[in-house]
This record gives C-alpha cells, sequence and structure tokens, in this order.
C-alpha cells in the first residue's frame, strides 16, 4: 500500500504548469510552480510545518501549546492543518481588508480568529503585528511565530521549493518571478537557484502603497510609499527580515486593477482558478518582456487558490464597484 502517514506528509512536490494564452507575445517559455496542490491550497504549508518543527526542536513550542501569529489566510491554514495533527491549539490575528472567506476557512479548521483594521500604522496598538505581539505574551505556554522574521520561513523555500524548481526545470530555469509579502520565498527559493546558478534573476512583485520596490531601488524606507492598496498576500509597509534584498535583482509593481483582472483572466484563459497575487504574479511577468529572449525559460510561483476570493475578484458586481472592469 502507499499513502501518507498524516496530511503534513503530502505537502510539496508540487506540479510546474505551462502558462498557454496569457503570455503568447512573450519570446519565451513561462512555467508557473503550481502551489495550491498543497493540502492548505497555498505555498504557506511548506513553511508553517518548517516554523512548528524549528520551534519544537528549540523548545519554542512545548506540547499542547497555542500558536499564535498574524496571517492573511494561508500561513494561518498552513499552521493549523500541522496544530490539529500535532496536537496544538491556534489563535489567528487578521487585518480587516481580508476576504470573509478567510476568516472562515481558518475558523473551520479550528482556530480562533482576532479582526484588526488595516489602516492603521504597524506601531499602533490595534494593528495586527501589535495584537499578535501582545497576545503572544499574554497566552500561557504560547509561541509568537512572526512568519515575517522567523527565519524557518525562508529555510523552508531553500530546503524544498527551490530544489523542486531547478529539478523540474533539470536546471534550465533563467528567471524567477514572485509575490513578496514576508520574503520567505523569494528568499529562500532565490538563494537556492543563485547558488545553483548565479546568472539566474530573481524578480519580485510589489503593489503600488508598498515600501520593496523604493527600498531596493534606493536602500531609503519611504513612507510616502505607504497607502492602503486592495492586493492581498503581497507588499508591506514594514521590512521583514526575511526579505534578502542582495538576491533579489529588480522589483517590478503591479496595480490593484492589473491583480484584479488578471486573477480572472487566469482562470477565464488558462483554467487555473487562483488567488490574487497570481494575477500580480503573472501581470507582473508581462511587465517584464523587454527582460526575457527567446531561449530563457521563466518559472512564476502561484501562491494560493481562488475559492478564498470568490466573493471579491472573482464577483463581477465587486469588480464593478471597484471600477475594475465595465
Ligand atoms: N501571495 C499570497 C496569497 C500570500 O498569502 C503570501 C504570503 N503573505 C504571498 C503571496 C507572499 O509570499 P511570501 O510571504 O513568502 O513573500
Amino acid at each position: 500500500m502507499e499513502y501518507a502517514k498524516n496530511i503534513l506528509e503530502t505537502i510539496g512536490n508540487t506540479p510546474l504548469v505551462k502558462i498557454n494564452t496569457l503570455t503568447k507575445d512573450l519570446p519565451c517559455l513561462v512555467l508557473s510552480k503550481y502551489e495550491t496542490f498543497n493540502p492548505g491550497n497555498s505555498v504557506k504549508d511548506r513553511m508553517a510545518v518548517q516554523m512548528i518543527a524549528d520551534a519544537e526542536v528549540d523548545g519554542r513550542l512545548k506540547p499542547g501549546g497555542t500558536i499564535i501569529e498574524g496571517t492573511s489566510g494561508n500561513t494561518g491554514m498552513g499552521l493549523a492543518l500541522a496544530a490539529i495533527v500535532k496536537g496544538y491549539k491556534c489563535i489567528f490575528v487578521m487585518a480587516d481588508k481580508q476576504s470573509k472567506e478567510k476568516v472562515d476557512m481558518l475558523k473551520a479548521v479550528g482556530a480562533e480568529v482576532v479582526v484588526c483594521p488595516t489602516a492603521v500604522d504597524p506601531d499602533d496598538p490595534r494593528s495586527y503585528y501589535s495584537v499578535s505581539k501582545r497576545l503572544g505574551e499574554e497566552t500561557p505556554n504560547s509561541w509568537y511565530v512572526n512568519q515575517y522574521d522567523n527565519p524557518s520561513n525562508t529555510k523552508a523555500h531553500y530546503e524544498s521549493t527551490g530544489p523542486e524548481i531547478w529539478k523540474q526545470t533539470d536546471g534550465k530555469i533563467t528567471h524567477f518571478v514572485v509575490g513578496v509579502g514576508t520574503g520567505g520565498t523569494i528568499s529562500g527559493v532565490g538563494k537556492y537557484l543563485k547558488e545553483q546558478n548565479p546568472n539566474i534573476k530573481i524578480w519580485g512583485v510589489d503593489t503600488y502603497g508598498s515600501v520593496f520596490k523604493k527600498y531596493h531601488e534606493t536602500g531609503v524606507f519611504d513612507e510616502n510609499e505607504i497607502y492602503p492598496y486592495v492586493t492581498e498576500g503581497i507588499g508591506e509597509d514594514i521590512l521583514p527580515k526575511n526579505v534578502d534584498f542582495s538576491i533579489i535583482d529588480g522589483f517590478t509593481k503591479v496595480t490593484d486593477k492589473d491583480a484584479a483582472v488578471y486573477t480572472q483572466r487566469l482562470a477565464k484563459e488558462e483554467g487555473m482558478f487562483l488567488g490574487n497575487s497570481a494575477g500580480a504574479a503573472i501581470k507582473g511577468v508581462l511587465q517584464l518582456k523587454e527582460h526575457f529572449t527567446k531561449d530563457d525559460v521563466v518559472v512564476v510561483l502561484f501562491h494560493d487558490h481562488g475559492s478564498r476570493y470568490v466573493g471579491k475578484m472573482f464577483n463581477d458586481d465587486w469588480m464593478r464597484e471597484m471600477g475594475y472592469i465595465e
């Protein structure tokens, strides 16, 4: 018999799938690392189990403990699955701009969810950074995960996602393009790929309202770059320790409208029912057209599944209200 001993053993080894229609004007092959095949439907399962495993080893997480994290949903799902298998409790803190589906989903796997306002400074006591930290301090036998600064996040991608992409492309990958939030994905995959071949270019996809692109280009943390935006999962108003700017060749910014429109287009034109950051990522690839030539092999990573966005990017009334479609 061939079976996984528990759901966590099914994490990773996701397929690499060619994009056919949306990229027809590009000279190169574009392949997507299709992370929704993970059991929690996102790439974040990989780093969630790694962060828990490392915290168990050094005693930060003890038997029967409570896992506390600020999460836009996907990390929470990965942590919740692992918590069920391993016997922990979870409290998640989310910003109120996240879709209702994401909140319901985390409750469905037994987590307690605390919702905080989006439009406040990170230092504000009501912000989701501050609330998660405070809950971590106040809750007995708890562990505050802190995916932004937790090195196990990058490590998961260095040890699994990066090697998978290298092997699946037979070492022919020339460019890696990916949305950046905590930075774990780009930094772990990017570091691994550059160690195999330093000529591979690593591109981050950023949003308008986020600090990454300007910081990468100028070294200046410019508060004028920070304002509320709609795109979910990528962009930040802080510099997480997991973003290794030294391995990133450049950032491209995608508008909220384009990210939403391309999320719909991936579903309708490729049969790829994916989350909002996948729309941003594929639009990012198209924006980088001038960097690609005939023999290039571009890999774009798609983080999460479309089911989490049915009330937003896949709802035409919402799309019209936002002015994204006629
Ligand atoms: N897309 C989605 C949907 C996400 O949840 C995240 C994680 N915040 C990202 C992209 C960015 O990935 P990372 O945190 O590894 O930079």
